[in-house]
């Protein structure tokens, strides 16, 4: 009940934490107060209820597990090339096509050519028969970036 929201410098949240851990960020000066109780005090502190860190976090790099998802990501995680053959990809493939609940993901979109996407079709890789050259995966800020 008594956690502290803790905002950005621009004012967008981030994260929760106890007032101990609050206090202790108002002492280093790290965070100020934001918002209060009015008839609380903690200390030389009122209690806090939102505290605003001094300087701007980026927080992409630290909070968040990775890129959002999205079509040119994918094909440039891939390097343009179609997950069955090699090939030069111009289409994004579901590993479990999309008609059977697979989902927009990194772990579940391959960059593919046009004639395998349609060869693969309605099935699994495994049930077309139609090995991926690697597993996808999630791939690094780093990774998109560079390209
Ligand atoms: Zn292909």
């Amino acid at each position: 009940m008594d956690a502290v929201l803790v905002i950005n410098a621009d004012l967008g949240p981030l994260h929760k934490v106890s007032v101990q851990h609050a206090i202790r960020m108002l002492l280093r000066r790290v965070a100020e107060i934001h918002e209060a109780e009015p008839d609380r005090r903690i200390g030389v502190f009122p209690m806090p209820r939102v505290v605003r860190l001094v300087r701007y976090v980026v927080t992409r790099w630290r909070f968040s597990s990775g890129p959002a998802w999205s079509r040119s990501g994918v094909h440039l995680r891939d390097g343009h090339r179609c997950a069955y053959c090699d090939g030069r990809a111009t289409t994004i493939d579901h590993v479990l096509p999309r008609s059977r609940g697979g989902r927009n993901t990194w772990k579940n979109t391959v960059a593919a050519c046009y004639a395998c996407n349609q060869r693969k079709g309605d099935r699994t890789p495994a049930e077309a028969g139609m090995p991926l050259r690697y597993d996808p995966a999630v791939p690094s800020w780093a990774a998109l970036v560079r390209l």
